[in-house]
Parts: C-alpha cells; sequence; structure tokens
C-alpha cells in the first residue's frame, strides 16, 4: 500500500493546495492531509476549522484522509507507516527551502522520499498567507478557495 502524507499547515487549505492532493490522488493508495500542530506557531484559523474544510473538499475521495499531529512530520509518517511525502513547488523560494527539508527528512526518517509536484500556472501565486492578508483587509478571498468552501 503505497501511503503519503500531504504535510503544511492549511492556515487556511486554498485551491493550490486542493488541486494539488486532486493530481496526487492517482498516484498513492492513500493520502494522508497531515495538519502540523506547531506550538510556537499562532494561526489564524483552529485546527477543528482547518480540519472541517479540508473533510468538506475531499468527502467523495475515500483514499483522501485529514489528520492532525504534533512533532516532526518524519516520525509521524513512521507512525502511520507512510514512505512519501509529498509536497508542491510554485517558485524557486519554495525549491531552496524544500530540498533541504526534504534531505533532512530523508536522513530522520530512514530513506522517507518526498515527492515534488509543481503547481499549476494559474495557482502559482496561491499561498495560504495571502489568503489571510485579504481576510484579514476585510476582502473576498473566493476566488483563491476550494468551491463551496466559505470563510
Ligand atoms: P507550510 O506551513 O508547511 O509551508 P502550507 O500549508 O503553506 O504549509 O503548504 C503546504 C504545502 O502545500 C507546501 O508543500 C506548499 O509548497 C504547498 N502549496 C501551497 N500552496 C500551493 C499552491 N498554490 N500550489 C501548489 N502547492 C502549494
Amino acid at each position: 500500500m503505497k501511503t503519503a502524507v500531504f504535510p503544511g499547515s492549511f492556515d487556511p487549505f486554498t485551491k493550490g493546495h486542493e488541486e494539488l492532493v486532486k493530481r496526487a490522488i492517482p498516484l498513492f493508495d492513500k493520502i494522508i492531509i497531515a495538519i502540523g500542530s506547531n506550538s510556537q506557531k499562532k494561526y489564524l484559523f483552529s485546527l477543528e476549522q482547518r480540519m472541517e474544510w479540508i473533510n468538506e473538499v475531499f468527502k467523495k475521495d475515500d483514499s483522501v484522509i485529514v489528520e492532525a499531529y504534533e512533532g516532526l512530520t518524519a516520525h509521524y509518517c513512521q507512525k502511520v507507516g507512510a514512505e512519501y511525502l509529498l509536497r508542491g513547488l510554485r517558485n524557486a523560494s519554495d525549491f531552496d527551502y524544500e530540498k533541504t527539508i526534504s534531505q533532512l527528512n530523508s536522513i530522520v526518517g530512514g530513506g522517507l522520499e518526498t515527492i515534488f509536484l509543481i503547481s499549476e500556472p494559474q495557482y502559482s501565486h496561491f499561498s495560504s498567507t495571502i489568503v489571510r492578508e485579504i481576510i484579514k483587509g476585510g476582502g473576498d478571498a473566493t476566488p483563491f478557495l476550494p468551491e463551496g468552501m466559505k470563510i
């Protein structure tokens, strides 16, 4: 069974995240969208709210599940028996950052492989940070969110 963990903060989940998971569905038997909790980080949306949104987006996709975890992503993958990490690449700065993290995860996770999907051009400027800024500024973030997701 090929299991991939897609780790992130998803604060909030965007159309960019959705598109990435949809493209990964045919590649894996199971995808765990894993919301990492970092006590140093302050989130705009509660963990419960973020999980609810993602569950709604993938309610018809049986191979996609949502979980929360604390601690190292590599340890979480070992715990759930996942051999792959899924990450998205939007641009060169994502690449620089992700390259280091994936090399570290391979060591800490005993050969854990990171699979990267390059974002579709129409979503490469989408980020949770931008969505949070729009919301904080009182704007409408709907175009950046999965269909039907209301903030
Ligand atoms: P983190 O806090 O770990 O950066 P994010 O929730 O911001 O978590 O992102 C999780 C993953 O989703 C990362 O691999 C990121 O590159 C990817 N991602 C975010 N936005 C997009 C997008 N628009 N297109 C493709 N991948 C994306």
